[in-house]
């Protein structure tokens, strides 16, 4: 494999693309034996709406292999839903996730917590009924969990998703439509999915405020996701004048470097213990304000 070193001088794998190479089996094998180690860690990053009240956490998972360094989840998703090991990281994603929420309630702070899940969960058979069992073990309401999904959930059994869905929604699960402007986006999609939020894609949102285009397609995006009754974040946020655009735009929330990268799980309570109830303001906001 071929390694290189981030910003924090972690090492970084990189996997060439094919499919069923001796290094991609070599990693599933380890991914397998990470999970039941707990050597696989979720990490949060808050989504904050523009007066500043935290809307929610995303769970954002995080593997740091022995040997290999940090392993970025786009590779080893990519190899867990190609290898059927994809319901067991679910599985596991979840219970991490929904025992965290119970503690942070447990603590008085109640924000809801969303957690990716791949098409291959969508599909697998009864998972609407395996999430709300997983709810109820952990004394946690249906609120306080969202569902962030992408289109893909539509392309093997359109019908057979949007029961799931369904399922899910009508257990109190919020869905919400991840990666939105990406691939295979269209208003069907968004009519045949029972999702209450759409985030607009880091591509879209990165150039905002240098590329006309991109402008307007987030400016359509969030028309058209009001019009629907949905709520719009806006994914990769990294800088104020960015910021300062999705809020003209009307966006509901956003998420970003500029708040706060993913943090893990003793951070994240500081970091939401630090905002109490005033929420997050931005580093330039409280600047203006001193001066
Ligand atoms: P995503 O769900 O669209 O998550 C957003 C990604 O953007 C995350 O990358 C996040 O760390 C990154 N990000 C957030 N703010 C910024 C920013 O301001 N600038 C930039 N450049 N990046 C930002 P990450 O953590 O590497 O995750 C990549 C993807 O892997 C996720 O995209 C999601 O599709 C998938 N993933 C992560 N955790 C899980 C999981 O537990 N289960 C599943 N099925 N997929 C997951
Ligand atoms: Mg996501
Ligand atoms: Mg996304
Ligand atoms: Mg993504």
């Amino acid at each position: 494999y071929q390694a290189k070193r981030d910003r924090t001088g972690v090492e970084v794998y990189e996997s060439k693309r094919d499919s069923n190479t001796p290094d991609r089996l070599g990693l599933l094998g380890d991914l397998r034996r990470a999970l039941d180690a707990g050597e696989v860690e979720l990490h949060y990053q808050p989504k904050v709406r523009f007066d500043g009240q935290v809307a929610g956490l995303e769970a954002l998972v995080r593997w740091v292999h022995p040997e290999r360094g940090k392993v970025p989840p786009d590779e080893f998703i990519a190899i867990a839903e190609s290898s059927g090991l994809m319901p067991h990281l679910t599985e596991y994603v979840l219970e991490t996730a929904l025992a965290q929420v119970a503690r942070w309630r447990a603590q008085g702070l109640h924000v809801p917590v969303a957690v990716n899940v791949s098409p291959r969960d969508v599909h697998t058979p009864g998972f609407a009924g395996a999430v709300a069992a997983r709810l109820a073990r952990h004394g946690v309401p249906a609120g306080a969990l969202q569902l962030e999904i992408t289109e893909h959930v539509l392309l093997e059994d359109p019908q057979k998703a949007a029961d799931t869905l369904n399922g899910l929604t009508g257990h109190g699960v919020k869905m919400s439509l991840d990666d939105f402007g990406t691939g295979y986006s269209s208003l069907v999609h968004l009519r045949r999915l029972p999702v209450s939020e759409l985030k607009i894609d880091r591509s879209f949102v990165a150039r905002l405020a240098v590329d006309t285009e991109d402008a307007e397609i987030v400016r359509c995006t969030v028309d058209l996701a009001h019009s629907l009754g949905l709520l719009v974040v806006a994914e990769g946020v990294e800088d104020d004048e960015t910021w300062e655009r999705l809020r003209d735009l009307g966006c509901d929330a956003v998420q970003g470097w500029l708040v706060a990268a993913a943090m893990p799980p003793g951070e994240t309570t500081a970091w939401l213990l630090a905002r109490g109830e005033h929420g997050w303001r931005r580093p330039a906001d409280i600047a203006a304000a001193a001066a």
